[in-house]
């Protein structure tokens, strides 16, 4: 490479062009040093507005969380008449064939439905406001990425000394199979404290409480598991749209009681 300081060049144009390109470079450096002091300042901003850099999006970004708003993808009522964001997904319903999820992806790398997008973003806006530091941990998961959770959990029981069938049955109390995982919907989050600024209590205490307003329930509540097949996990969120979970918060049923009690109404009347 030319190192144009020791440019022996003497002709008037090989001289232009070697102060063009010290001008150039000069340039550059004060770029770069108006680039780094905006990093920084950046950063200083974001720390003090406390801006997450787990679940931070732009305004651009698409805000078909409505549930009346036609989705950007997927259908709005399954083949059966289900709404989308009422489909039922659980070890005795598995995931409709051919399921179509159209998938937007966090600053954390994990993705969800696009519909339930500018909810999520609007719960963890609330939760920081009130001081509460949340991660999502899980988003959507393919049948593959199911199914080797799945062994990861089975593979440590049977590290515990549990035979392959007991390990098997203790994993699926909390992992689900793959095509019963609501992860593979889309619509559902793994919520967790980002363990710096929040305990995980706090957030689960936050959403136990607010989450609602949001179009999300805690999927799998203490004292259900009977009926969901998944023992409590205070986690585990599911978007439902903010019609169902405030009749679910008020009523106290969980998703299959209150598809269930929709049918009866529907029947009677
Ligand atoms: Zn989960």
């Amino acid at each position: 490479m030319i190192n144009d300081d020791t440019d022996s060049h003497t002709d008037v144009r090989g001289r232009r062009r070697s102060r063009a390109r010290r001008r150039h470079r000069k340039g550059n450096a004060l770029f770069t040093c108006f680039l780094a002091v905006f990093v920084l300042l950046a950063g200083f901003w974001a720390l003090w507005k406390g801006t997450s850099l787990f679940l931070t999006m732009d305004a651009e970004e698409p805000s078909t969380a409505q549930e009346n708003r036609p989705p950007t993808g997927g259908k709005e009522v399954e083949a059966d008449g289900t709404r989308w964001n009422l489909l039922l997904v659980n070890r005795w319903n598995l995931l409709p064939d051919q399921y179509e999820v159209d998938l937007v992806e966090l600053p954390g790398g994990e993705s969800v439905d696009t519909r339930i997008y500018s909810a999520l973003q609007e719960m963890f806006d609330a939760m920081q406001t009130d001081g509460v530091y949340p991660v999502v941990a899980s988003g959507y998961r393919t049948a593959e990425d199911q199914q080797r959770i799945l062994d990861e959990w089975i593979a440590e029981y049977r590290a515990q000394g549990y035979s392959d069938q007991e390990a098997q049955a203790e994993a699926a109390v909390w992992v689900a199979l793959p095509g019963t995982s609501e992860h593979q919907l889309g619509l559902a989050v793994d919520i967790n404290a980002d363990g710096i600024h929040s305990a995980g209590y706090e957030v689960y205490d936050w959403l136990d409480e607010n989450s609602y307003q949001y179009g999300f329930i805690q999927r799998y509540p203490d004292g259900k598991t009977e009926i969901t097949g998944v023992g409590n996990e205070p986690w585990h969120y599911r978007y439902v749209g903010v019609e169902a979970a405030k009749d679910m918060k008020n009523t106290g049923l969980c998703l299959e009681e209150y598809l269930e009690a929709m049918e009866e109404s529907e029947r009677e009347t």
